[in-house]
């Protein structure tokens, strides 16, 4: 097959399995599949700049918002993570990271949890909008949804005005629950607890992600130079202020200190009460990630590194979004 007809087929069927994940929150095959292809799609386009182009999957983010919701354009874009899938790749990125700095910066490593990125806008100490990342640029407004999750407050400790990002998320226990009730009523069961949150958090009637028992952990806040001067310290602030940030995290200053936290995530994972799919690292210093910048697509300053493949696609519910 022709280079060009071999891109358009793999483009095809990313353009495919996003909508399918995405939009419908119906996965047809296992993410490693999707990450394969995309992998393949880097590297062909990397090795034939010409065969490149702006509507790639590889240079786009998400999928696109559902219509039933109203729009919510993100100020700052909600951006993807770049991947590594192994120990000399992550190794690769922070010898990167030290060429670009000229030294050696304390990085951040903390859990990537398996939900839907949300985008908490706080107004005096007040949540007045929760929106999805949508497309990066346009997500959905799902304020109403997102007030039925016990762990993100309505009021904050501080009449603080400043976003925050998120994942929204099933337990183990809430989605294994869940799905015995669907088995019991004879409905199709979810895929897994990423889908099921997806597919609870987008729905028009809220009492249904009320009685889906939904978590949250911010994992960021947006351009609050003035509050905090590195992503630590941003995590320890949101705590104090009543939000909910998981304790896993660990500041770590080499290659090696990072493998070793993900190696012992890798053999915790299954302990865990909500379902991981991998590792993220983040340069700690704002201003070092300020100097850093963005891709198109991600941030130079932080990266994920995927564990390899253990979950089956089985059959997922139809989400009805004409309710
Ligand atoms: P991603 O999952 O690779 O990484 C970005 C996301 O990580 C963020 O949006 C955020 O939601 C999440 N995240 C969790 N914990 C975080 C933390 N501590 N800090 C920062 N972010 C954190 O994002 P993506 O680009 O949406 O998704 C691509 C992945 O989705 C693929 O690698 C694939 O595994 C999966 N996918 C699967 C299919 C399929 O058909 N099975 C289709 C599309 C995408």
């Amino acid at each position: 097959m022709e280079m060009a007809e071999r891109v358009e087929a793999i483009r095809q069927k990313l353009n495919q399995y996003g909508y399918e994940y995405y939009v419908l929150d119906r996965p047809s095959v296992p993410d490693a599949e999707y990450d394969r292809l995309m992998n393949e799609l880097i590297v062909i386009e990397t090795d034939y700049p010409e065969l490149r182009s702006q509507d790639s999957p590889t240079q786009r983010v998400g999928g696109a918002p559902l219509d039933a919701f109203v729009k919510v354009t993100h100020d700052t874009p909600m951006l993807s993570l770049g991947n590594v899938f192994s120990k000399e790749e992550l190794v690769e990125w922070v010898e990167r990271i030290e060429k670009d700095l000229g030294y050696s910066p304390l990085f951040v490593a903390e859990l990537k949890f398996d939900g839907l990125a949300v985008s908490l806008k706080y107004e005096d100490g007040r949540l007045v909008r929760g929106a999805t990342r949508g497309d990066g640029t346009t997500g959905e407004d799902i304020t109403q949804n997102l007030k039925t999750i016990r762990s993100i407050p309505l009021r904050l400790n501080e009449d603080v005005t400043f976003e925050v990002r998120g994942e929204a998320y099933m337990p183990k226990r809430s989605f294994e629950h869940l799905n015995d009730e669907r088995e019991r009523l004879g409905e199709p069961l979810f895929a897994n607890p990423r889908n099921a949150a997806a597919g609870s958090l987008r729905q028009l009637d809220s009492k249904i992600a009320a009685s889906r028992n939904l978590a949250f952990f911010a994992y960021g806040l947006v351009s609050t130079d003035d509050l905090v001067a590195s992503h630590d310290e941003s995590l320890a602030y949101l705590r104090r202020l009543g939000i909910a940030v998981s304790q896993e995290y660990k500041t770590c200053h080499t290659a090696d200190e990072l493998w070793d936290y993900i190696e012992t995530y890798v053999t915790k994972r299954s302990e865990l009460p909500y379902e991981i799919d991998g590792i993220v690292i983040k340069v700690a210093a704002y201003e070092e990630q300020e100097q850093l910048g963005f891709t198109a697509k991600s941030p130079r300053w932080a990266v994920a590194y995927k564990f390899p493949a253990e979950e089956v696609v089985t059959t997922i519910e139809d989400v009805d979004f004409s309710v």
